[in-house]
């Protein structure tokens, strides 16, 4: 008979009607425990290992919930994080066509930036892709800025030859955007949809007032009914395609104010349609000198909590930064074939450390050039420095319930190593609040189809 113990990533939460939910953080199954009272006993009592050869107990390994006794879960953990970020077949290119924004969001971490990619710039990063892809199973584009839309015919242009190496070279090719959605007009949509846009990632921020509030644009002074208009008319025009739109409200204490409108009124907007998917997320110090202003406007733990709550009860489910498995959070940053490329054809690792006031390209993530011969120069030992990182909480992390989407802080090089800011980085206390709410609003939206 196999001795087995509860897995070290399990949470669980009593559920209302009766029985216990549990999620394992490692490979985001849930099951829900509604009679059996030994298996709630086995499964809550993590340190004791114990023998069983009932048919459910093998169900229950396949879906991480237990692990054969001295199993040591956390090099699992490292070893998936290892093999992303030491991956040879797929190649991650974050593209910052300007670091110029229509925007001046008071939390922007950004300074302010004038700089636009070139024509050399644009004609070298084709020559790169063409001198490259062929090497990779798949490349993954993702346009950042500044605003991105600010150059939409670059997008365009750079997108279309794009495809057609990756189609040479038949190499899957896929791409995704973060804007602040002003210049997302129907148009500018099917644009993206065409040159295989899986997600766009638009900041809505809480009602008009607060928006425009929160996100003040450079000269229109109410940007929040042109970015509503413009959803609305992608809603209204496009059929739903594999191109998800996630809805971004940051949270801030002004925010929390007109949180019930603002869950309405997403709600009867757009939740019907299933491309678009709500993010509540906290906003966050990410250091630059606009968060110093509005420092006193963090909200708390609890509000955002609570905020996941509301939306729960309205039926909407939320993603947040903990609703993902552990390769979600993965960031680029660590892969080995991760890269920024900003104006003037520099590569960076990180888009925030390349506003950091630390001296030195390895702070500033800044580790080579594209050249105008489509060559890429790196400095390998930055890079690989960038790869590198211990827990946060050395071995404390190998045995924390988080470590399977936390990975001791490693997996944000900026934060954990280069940035001397936001110096305590273990999120302990945050997810003991953050992630029982999310399962909880999983079990009242989502039907949990593993019962025992
Ligand atoms: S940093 Fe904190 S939350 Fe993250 S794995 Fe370590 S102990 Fe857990
Ligand atoms: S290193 Fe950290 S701050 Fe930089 S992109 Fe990755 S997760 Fe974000």
């Amino acid at each position: 008979m196999k001795k087995w113990k509860s897995s070290q990533f399990n949470v669980s939460i009593n559920v209302p009607e009766g029985g216990v939910v549990v999620r394992n953080l490692y490979t985001n199954n849930y099951i829900l425990i509604r009679e059996n009272t030994q298996l709630i006993d086995l499964l809550l009592n993590r340190q004791r290992p114990f023998l069983s050869d009932e048919p459910y107990t093998y169900e229950l390994q396949r879906l991480g919930i237990v692990v054969e006794d001295g199993v040591e879960e956390y090099i699992k953990v490292d070893d998936f994080r290892n093999d992303i970020a030491n991956s040879k077949e797929r190649l991650d290119i974050t593209i910052l066509p300007t670091i110029d924004c229509n925007f001046r969001c008071v939390y922007c971490f950004e300074n302010e930036g004038t700089k636009y990619m070139s024509e050399q710039d644009v004609s070298a990063l084709i020559k790169y892709f063409s001198n490259t892809f062929k090497k990779y199973k798949s490349v993954y584009i993702q346009w950042f800025g500044g605003e991105p839309l600010l150059c939409k015919d670059l997008i365009n242009y750079v997108m279309t030859n794009a495809l057609q190496i990756a189609d040479k070279n038949k190499t899957a090719l896929v791409s995704g955007i973060t804007t602040n959605g002003y210049e997302l007009d129907l148009e500018t949509y099917k644009m993206l949809c065409k040159n295989k846009c899986t997600w766009i990632q638009i900041s809505v921020d809480g009602t008009r007032r607060t928006h425009n509030f929160q996100r003040p644009h450079k000269n229109d002074a109410n940007s929040y009914d042109k970015i509503i208009k413009n959803l609305q008319s992608i809603r209204d025009n496009t059929n739903p395609g594999v191109c998800k739109i996630y809805y971004r409200v940051t949270l801030s204490k002004p925010i929390l104010k007109h949180i019930d409108d603002i869950l309405l009124f997403y709600k009867e907007e757009f939740s019907a349609d299933k491309r678009f998917r709500l993010s509540l997320q906290p906003v966050m110090d990410w250091g630059g000198e606009r968060i110093h202003d509005v420092r006193d406007e963090l909200p708390s733990v609890k509000d955002t909590v609570d905020c996941l709550l509301k939306a729960a009860d309205m039926g909407l489910l939320p993603i947040g930064h903990h609703t993902q498995s552990s390769s979600g959070l993965i960031c680029e940053s660590i892969r080995r074939n991760g890269i920024v490329v900003a104006p003037g054809n520099y590569i960076y690792k990180c888009p925030m450390a390349m506003y950091s006031k630390e001296d030195g390209d390895l702070y500033r993530s800044l580790i080579g050039r594209l050249g105008q011969d489509g060559q890429i120069y790196i400095n390998d030992e930055f890079n690989a420095e960038w790869m590198r990182g211990k827990p946060f909480m050395g071995d404390k992390c190998h045995k924390c319930t988080y470590y399977a989407i936390c990975h001791g802080n490693v997996t944000c090089p900026y934060s954990n190593k280069f940035s001397k800011e936001n110096k305590n980085l273990c999120r302990k206390a945050i997810y003991d609040e953050f992630i029982p709410a999310e399962i909880l609003n999983y079990y009242k939206i989502k039907k949990i189809d593993n019962v025992y």
